[in-house]
């Protein structure tokens, strides 16, 4: 039987899952529905395939890792144009996804071993006749669920480190994009052709959950809040550990001696790439007083020149389409009470389409402020200073990035923005930098990807002590004297009781 399409809504047909454009309809990918059996049958031979991965070394890991970097590299456009045609993303922001996602690759196989590598730790007088050793172990097989919006960096954020660390991984894309999942899967495959390393289930909420019961032995979620709490609550049955990326709703600071125009082009980039589809896009912008009138006048000159359309353009379709509803009710909402819209408003939701909206004066308490729009909107409110603008933009509960422009202040102001992660001066380039850890805090979720957090996010310590002498004073034994005991004392007292 074939089911309607409503274009960009993935269907099952056949038992195979079937993505389509967002834009046009055009079928994108049609891959296997896993079963619950088949998700356990994939866990059970990434377990026997980590054995061999684990065994080969982080220098045989960071040899072929490299190889699958360079293949990402060389396949950019490829990737790029499947990215668009499968989520909608214009192919300039998704050459921009995949070369982020090809430096984090690059960044993981190259640190593993210095950062997870045995090495040993200093010992302390109190136990000085054992040294201590340190080694960074994989935890085995690792369950990777992703979402749409950013298919390949978004996964290989998680997936990268986890392999560099010496984990193999089961894959659950989003239904939405499961085309470019299966892409990566096969272009990892054809660097590591040997053992299932890396391998994907494809299908519903349902896989993921069946991944999240598999007996893997960690998960590495991202996704939106709501699920995240539903992933936790599974993984619990098991006590598996878990990574949470979400969702979030993040806020950019303008401070009065801002560069303004730096700051209206960061704005509307940072909340307006991708259509807004962004976890760590700006949604909100505080702005001082003295400077908000300019500050809008540029963001509205700036973003009322983006196109928007299906090929070339500034803005793509929206990839979910029951996100419209979303995007539209907080529109609506925020106009219906009081705030207004300087550019766009209602009618910009032409679907699949949203153009350009900022919102002005949107009262602190309506969903276009609380809530995550998943579109290309901004609210920007006035503050009286940079402190108001803090309190404002940590009166939310969830905290994953952030952003503030200014001089004097603006380091001082985004340490006290209550994320995981701010840029100063700029917009989401922390996501870039492949040496800095990436997450969020409160409903954002824990747990870190990238960098040195991001690799030892996917090992587990392990602590070794190695005796090297007798014991002076010998307390970790029955065989110790009331007087071994009593000078412990004396010893405790000199060294710690003054
Ligand atoms: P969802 O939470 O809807 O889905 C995320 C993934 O979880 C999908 O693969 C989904 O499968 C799967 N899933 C759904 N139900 C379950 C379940 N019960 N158990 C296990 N897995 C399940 O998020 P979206 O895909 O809509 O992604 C958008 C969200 O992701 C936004 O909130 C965004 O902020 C956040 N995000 C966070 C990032 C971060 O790093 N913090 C980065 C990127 C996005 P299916 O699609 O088949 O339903």
């Amino acid at each position: 039987m074939t089911a309607v399409r409503v274009p960009g809504t993935p269907v099952i047909e056949d038992g195979r899952l079937v993505s389509t454009s967002p834009a046009t309809g055009a079928e994108a990918g049609r891959l296997p529905v896993a079963t619950a059996a088949d998700v356990e049958a994939a866990v059970a031979r990434a377990r026997a395939a980590a054995a061999w991965w684990a065994g080969l070394g982080f220098n045989g890991r960071r040899e072929r890792l490299l190889r699958w970097r360079a293949l990402l590299a060389k396949r950019i456009e490829e990737l790029a144009e499947l990215v668009h045609v499968e989520g909608g993303k214009p192919v300039a922001d998704a050459i921009v996804e995949v070369v982020t996602a090809v430096e984090h690759v690059d960044w993981a196989a190259r640190n593993a071993r210095r950062v997870l590598g045995p090495r040993r730790v200093r010992s302390r007088l109190v136990l000085a006749e054992f040294s201590a050793h340190l080694e960074y172990q994989p935890f085995g097989v690792v369950g990777v669920i992703g979402p749409w919006n950013y298919p390949v960096f978004t996964p290989i954020g998680s997936t990268a480190y986890a392999l560099a660390a010496g984990n193999t991984v089961v894959f659950k894309p989003s239904e939405y994009t499961p085309a470019v999942g299966q892409w990566l899967v096969d272009t990892f495959a054809e660097v590591v052709g040997e053992q299932p390393v890396l391998s994907a289930v494809h299908g519903f909420g349902d896989v993921g959950a069946a991944l999240c019961r598999s007996g893997v032995d960690k998960v590495a979620f991202t996704g939106s809040t709501a699920t995240a709490k539903r992933v936790m609550a599974a993984c619990a049955e098991s006590l598996t550990p878990v990574l949470i990326e979400a969702g979030g709703k993040d806020a950019m600071i303008v401070d009065t001696d801002a560069d303004l125009d730096a700051a209206a082009n960061a704005a509307v980039w940072g909340g307006l790439t991708n259509a807004g589809q962004t976890c760590i896009g700006i949604e909100r912008v505080y702005v001082v007083e003295p400077v908000f009138d300019a500050f809008v006048d540029k963001v509205v000159q700036r973003a009322g020149r983006l196109t928007v359309g299906a090929d070339g353009t500034d803005i793509g379709p929206i990839t979910m389409p029951s996100q419209l509803d979303v995007i539209r009710r907080h529109i609506d909402d925020a106009v219906a009470r009081g705030g207004r819209a300087v550019l766009g408003g209602p009618d910009a939701v032409q679907p699949p389409y949203v153009h350009p909206t900022v919102l002005v004066d949107v009262p602190e308490d309506s969903a276009a402020v609380r809530e995550e729009t998943f579109g290309p909107t901004l609210t920007i409110n006035p503050v009286r200073d940079a402190d108001e603008a803090v309190a404002r933009a940590n009166a939310l509960p969830y905290g994953l990035g952030g952003s503030v422009f200014g001089r004097r202040r603006a380091v001082a102001v985004a340490a006290r923005l209550r994320s995981g992660m701010a840029s100063v001066n700029s917009a989401l380039t922390f996501a870039g930098m492949s040496t800095l850890p990436f997450g969020g805090v409160g409903e954002s979720g824990f747990g870190r990807i990238h960098g040195e957090d991001g690799l030892r996010e996917f090992a587990h310590a392990k602590a070794v002590t190695r005796r090297r002498a007798r014991s002076l004073l010998p307390a970790m034994t029955f065989d110790r004297t009331e007087a071994d005991v009593a000078r412990l004392v004396k010893v405790v007292k000199m060294m710690y009781g003054r």
